[in-house]
């Protein structure tokens, strides 16, 4: 049986809301940003048809084809990791960038928006798990690299995001989240002008109720929504 996009959209959204009522959090502080990578146009169409106004995307180019063909009575989000050479089109594609982990791509992005008269809102990146694996800023360098981009005139820091190491249970996860939710805090009482850590992007399929329990605002799914990546 073919998956229904909206019925998975009900179960989930279903699932935020309990998660999030369960740690004593208002439903309406978390945001499902739906991945839609490999996804093709029409079955996208279905996901806005059922509600969906937040599209996130890891590639400029596979992005930049998708909104040629959907427009933009959608907001787009860029998850996946970004190249200097690639700043030009994500600053005109994109809403939001979750993936900024280096003071180089930031810059990148900063005299691109400048170019285009844009103020760009961004996340920083950490890779809360250490893991080699996995794209982003140590945490130990997390701080300064938020200052940097901060002072950036034509990017506003509007939180951080995270992607962990992939665990069975998602239980396993659960530290990693709350580690990032702690740094959000120690952040923002560092009260950095151009810094405001209104968001945490973090959650994905397995792992969201846990996310949303320690404080997500953006949850970033895909498979669930529309099934398997094939
Ligand atoms: C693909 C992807 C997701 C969604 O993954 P699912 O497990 O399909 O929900 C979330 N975040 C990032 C950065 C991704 O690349």
């Amino acid at each position: 049986m073919p998956v229904s996009i909206a019925e998975n959209l009900k179960k989930i959204e279903g699932r935020i809301e309990e998660a999030a009522i369960r740690a004593g959090r208002d439903p309406r502080a978390v945001s499902l940003l739906a991945v839609t990578k490999t996804v093709d146009p029409v079955r996208i169409e279905e996901a806005i048809d059922a509600g969906v106004r937040f599209l996130g995307e890891n590639r400029v180019q596979e992005a930049k084809e998708k909104i040629a063909a959907i427009g933009r009575k959608v907001a787009w989000h860029l998850i996946g990791h970004l190249q200097s050479n690639k700043a030009r089109w994500a600053v005109s594609l994109f809403d939001m960038v979750h993936s900024v982990d280096s003071s180089r791509i930031a810059e990148a992005l900063d005299h691109e928006a400048k170019k285009q008269g844009k103020q760009l809102p961004v996340l920083i990146q950490v890779n809360v798990g250490a893991d080699a694996h996995k794209f982003g800023i140590d945490t130990e360098r997390a701080v300064m690299l938020v200052r940097q981009v901060a002072a950036m005139e034509h990017l506003s820091v509007e939180g951080l995001m995270t992607i962990p190491p992939y665990f069975e249970d998602s239980e396993r996860t659960r530290p990693l989240y709350r580690r990032l939710r702690e740094m959000s805090a120690e952040v923002a009482s560092l009260q950095i002008p151009g810094a405001v850590m209104a968001h945490l992007s973090m959650g994905m399929s397995h792992d969201y109720e846990v996310a949303v329990e320690e404080g997500a605002t953006w949850v970033r799914i895909g498979s669930a929504i529309f099934g398997e990546r094939v």
